[in-house]
């Protein structure tokens, strides 16, 4: 009976992607029912776009543990003292008077199926199509002498919230003269220029408020998004204050002590009195359970985000493996509307259009000095293929690093509102 229905659905989904005709998904129980994991950068947007533009021909229900979310975009920001985290925290409210079926709980499991999702609180809730974006989770034991029973003591802050809260106040209470250290991640991991932004923002609270501060990096790479630009605004703002130790220094043999707050690098021992210890990423958790990834990351077709392991289950944002978009806000944004469209299609028979794709990152370095690198892209049968791109160049007048600035402060807001409504 089961397989029965799963042809059925497939061979449909076929005829649909052909021939553009509506699919008799809802046929037996009603509207076709889309169900999205995780309220974020890719799940909120194309929640909020499937119910808008479906005009209630589509059941759409969010599952979403938290009521405020905190966008990491920005929340670099919070640490250099250039936003509070209040002006980064958005809830769902409009959303759901959007037509979208908010539930506040975790999704413990995917029954692909019975096609249903399992929850935490209870019970399960029904789908044709299924919208994962979870985010993302760290590697176990990428550190070795970190693990997320010591994240208190060396945060993250990679998931906003608590933890750049947390973050932001162990490096206020550093003493005069102190040490800050960051353990940077492998690649590929989210927001590429992330943690060189974030090293700029404790730098430029440190050269305020304490000046003699030292900023120790220990990197696994060789070098990393932005990287002329970073070296040439931390020289020019912060001459001296940062060390970034790349693979070729050793910077790739590391390891914490988080009870005794020193981190060794390639034997050296340094004690210190911040440690921002960013882990190697991998795919959030319910990716994994859904069976839908290989390795790390959860493989997708980049004409719809649909996964490589099951058409009716897609995947948005970090957690997917698409080719060569960054892991960013912004990307996962733009996948959502081509995803949305397409499952729109697939459900009702509207239009499809073709899967265009775009990215900017935008990186705050000192006040007034913004910079940024983007792309716009398109889906070929393998991946999400860069089409071509553009980055801020070194040696850039003050009023284009403020003009960069600026517009970054217009697409956080032109952003949020279109995840959130
Ligand atoms: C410091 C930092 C700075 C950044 N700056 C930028 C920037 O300037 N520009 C930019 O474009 N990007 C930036 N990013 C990257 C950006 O935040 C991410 O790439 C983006 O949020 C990814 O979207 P997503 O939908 O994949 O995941 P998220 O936005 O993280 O959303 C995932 C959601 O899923 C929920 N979830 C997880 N598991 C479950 C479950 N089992 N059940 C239900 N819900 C679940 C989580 O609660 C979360 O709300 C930055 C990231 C960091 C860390």
């Amino acid at each position: 009976m089961k397989l029965n229905r799963r042809l059925f659905l497939g061979s449909a989904a076929a005829a649909s992607a052909s021939l553009s005709a509506p699919m008799a998904m809802g046929a037996g129980h009603g509207k076709p029912r889309v169900v999205v994991v995780g309220g974020g950068a890719g799940g909120a947007t194309a929640a909020r776009y499937i119910a808008k533009d479906s005009k209630g021909e589509i059941d759409v229900t969010l599952i979403e543990p938290t009521r405020t979310y905190y966008t990491c975009f920005f929340s670099n920001l919070v640490i250099g003292g250039f936003r509070d985290i209040q002006s980064i925290g958005h809830s769902y409210g409009k959303m759901a008077a959007g037509g979208v079926n908010v539930v506040h709980d975790w999704a413990t499991g995917v029954d692909r199926d019975a096609k249903t999702v399992a929850l935490a609180g209870g019970g399960s809730v029904p789908y044709d199509k299924l919208i994962l974006s979870p985010g993302i989770d760290f590697v176990d034991g990428a550190v070795e002498g970190w693990d997320l029973s010591t994240q208190n003591a060396m945060p993250h802050a990679y998931k906003a919230g608590s933890q750049t809260e947390l973050l932001k106040a162990q490096i206020m209470a550093m003493p005069q003269g102190g040490t800050f250290a960051m353990v940077a991640p492998p690649n590929p991991f989210r927001c590429p220029p992330g943690p060189y932004e974030r090293v700029s923002m404790v730098a430029h609270y440190l050269k305020n408020n304490n000046p003699t501060a030292k900023i120790i990096i220990a990197d696994p790479k060789a070098k990393f998004s932005k990287f002329g630009l970073f070296q040439e605004g931390w020289a020019n703002h912060y001459g001296g204050m940062i060390d970034w130790i790349g693979s070729d220094f050793g910077g790739d043999n590391v390891s914490v002590d988080a009870g005794a707050m020193t981190v060794t690098i390639d034997g050296e021992v340094t004690k210190v009195d911040a440690c921002n210890v960013i882990p190697a990423m991998k795919a959030g958790k319910i990716a994994h359970d859904a069976d839908v990834t290989e390795g790390n990351w959860a493989p997708v077709n980049a004409i719809d985000m649909s996964t490589k392991a099951d058409a009716d289950v897609y995947v948005l944002g970090d957690s997917s493996s698409q080719g060569d978009m960054p892991k960013s806000g912004f990307s996962a944004n733009s996948q959502a509307k081509v995803c949305a469209n397409a499952v729109r299609g697939a459900l009702t028979g509207s239009k499809v259009f073709p899967a265009k794709f775009s990215n900017t990152c935008w990186s705050l370095i000192d006040t007034n000095d913004g910079v940024k690198v983007g792309a716009s892209y398109e889906a070929t049968d393998e991946k999400i293929a860069k089409v071509d791109g553009f980055i801020s160049a070194t040696g850039e007048g003050a009023d284009l690093r403020k003009a960069t600035y600026e517009e970054s402060v217009g697409w956080y807001a032109g952003i949020t509102a279109d995840m959130f409504g």
